[in-house]
């Protein structure tokens, strides 16, 4: 492809991207396909001979969209958000075609010291104190990945490194049920292994970790011969946005020379408004910590913002310096690569500086703020419904709550809530998940949507109520 049509099919797709963003209001939230229709569509072979960009294009539409959920629709409300703002598309369109690897700082300087001031912006925005540095990873469970194998370097004295796992004293890792799965993915790469995962009850209206449990577990742990190597603290848990009292985990882990982990991947980006910062009270104390830009700070994914109280802990366990990587003749810099699992790495600070930029902090707090108060109005609504009940109470803009119509029994209620979620993703109009708490299924909602209005959210009681007692029939006439 040459230039000129290279600059024709760039407008092309400016174009569609708008075309796409204006059109999501009246798309089916979640794609509405059966497994393989896409699939089948494909060439079973590659084209030998090129295609045309129009001939691409139309299948595009013709053949992926279809097939397409739209994250970024105003009445997504499930999981939680994977946040896009056009003045990210923007800066990701600018980042494709410079298709730099910014592994080394002189593979592109440019690249490694805005990452290092964007980091600090986001750690000052976010209110966690200077001590802290930055990296951009992929992703939380990456950063986590990361922290966990600098908890057993610490713990192990990097004897894990060096020698292997084999033989070690076991390390115990500590949290709730209410951490993500990506906590237990790591602790099985890191070599911990499930069984030294070590889960807390939790207790009080935030569902964070009994701290006296904990404090007995770790003395438990410390009386059997074992290590106590890491605490991971849940900063808006996934599930029903669960928070530990980290002040309090942050004692334990100082009276034990533990590794302190925050994971508040969904969470941390409303950190930016001062008064929500009552729940990562005590953060300032721990070792390592992560938000997803890319969740609802209206950054594309990816982008994950990893901040650790000690870098060189971090890269004695992670980097490694072959001859080929050095940087002859420069000093003073750094290399992201040695901070990160993945040596390649994409320019991602650059959409945070157009995203921060093109906004300013005070319109993205506003955002956010009006996602909460949103969520918090719906819950009310919700929870003033007489065949509804709210389950848990909103943390920040993620509540639970449960279709129970009169006379049913829990059992019942579980059947209806999922027959719900089914019949509000099969209409279209919005976008809802599940999880269970306490053993029982219960309906989840967020909002974080960079479109998302007040209309939007509260257009969910509308489709429920709507639909509730349509899923109510259907169950009955089953069964
Ligand atoms: C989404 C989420 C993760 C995983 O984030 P990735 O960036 O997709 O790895 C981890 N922890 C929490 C609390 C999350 O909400």
């Amino acid at each position: 492809m040459d230039s000129q049509e290279f600059r024709r099919w760039s407008h092309q797709a400016a174009d569609w991207s708008a075309d796409y963003l204006e059109s999501l209001p009246g798309r089916p939230v979640r794609a509405q396909v059966e497994p393989g229709q896409i699939f089948r569509q494909i060439p079973d072979a590659p084209p030998e001979a090129g295609e045309p960009m129009e001939r691409i294009f139309a299948d595009l539409d013709r053949v992926i969209m279809p097939g397409m959920t739209h994250w970024q629709h105003p009445r997504f409300f499930a999981y939680f958000p994977a946040n896009a703002s056009p003045p990210s598309v923007i800066a990701e369109q600018v980042t494709a075609a410079i298709a730099a690897q910014c592994m080394l700082w002189q593979t592109s300087p440019a690249a490694t010291e805005l990452e290092t001031r964007m980091l600090d912006w986001l750690r000052g925005m976010i209110g966690l104190p200077e001590a802290f540095s930055g990296v951009i990873q992929d992703s939380a469970s990456t950063s986590t990945l990361a922290a966990l194998l600098t908890a057993r370097e610490r713990a192990l004295g990097h004897r894990g490194n060096s020698e292997g796992l084999f033989g070690q004293t076991p390390l115990r890792v500590y949290a709730s049920a209410q951490v993500h799965s990506s906590v237990d993915k790591a602790v099985r790469i890191a070599g911990f292994g499930d069984r030294n995962l070590v889960r807390i009850p939790t207790a009080g209206p935030l569902f964070g970790m009994d701290v006296g449990a904990l404090r007995q577990a770790v003395e438990a742990d410390i009386a059997a011969g074992l290590k106590p190597a890491a605490i991971v603290a849940a900063l808006g848990g996934t599930s029903i946005g669960a928070c530990d009292d980290i002040a309090a985990l942050a004692e334990i882990a100082r009276a034990h020379d533990i590794f302190l982990h925050v994971d508040a991947a969904w969470a941390g980006s409303a950190m930016i408004c001062p008064e929500h910062r009552v729940l990562m009270r005590g953060a300032e104390l721990a070792d390592s910590f992560v938000f997803n830009p890319h969740k609802w700070l209206f950054t594309n994914f990816d982008c994950s913002a990893h901040f650790v109280r000690d870098p060189k802990a971090l890269t004695d366990t992670l980097g490694i310096r072959p001859p080929f990587l050095r940087t002859l003749g420069a000093e003073g810099f750094v290399d992201y690569n040695e901070w990160s699992v993945p040596l390649g790495r994409r320019f991602r600070a650059l959409k945070l500086w157009f995203v921060i930029r093109s906004y300013g902090v005070e319109a993205l707090r506003s955002m956010i703020r009006d996602h909460i108060a949103w969520s918090g109005e719906l819950a009310e609504a919700i929870g003033r419904e007489p065949d509804f009940a709210i389950v848990t109470r909103p943390i920040l803009s993620l509540f639970t709550f449960r279709y129970a119509p009169a006379g049913t029994s829990e059992e019942e209620r579980d059947r209806l809530n999922a027959g719900l979620v089914e019949a509000v993703n099969a209409d279209g109009r919005i976008y809802l998940t599940q999880t269970t708490h306490e053993g029982r299924f219960v309906i989840r909602f967020q909002a974080g949507a960079t479109g998302t209005s007040r209309e939007d959210v509260l257009a969910t009681l509308a489709v429920v109520r709507e639909l509730a007692p349509r899923a109510r029939e259907a169950a009955s006439r089953a069964a």
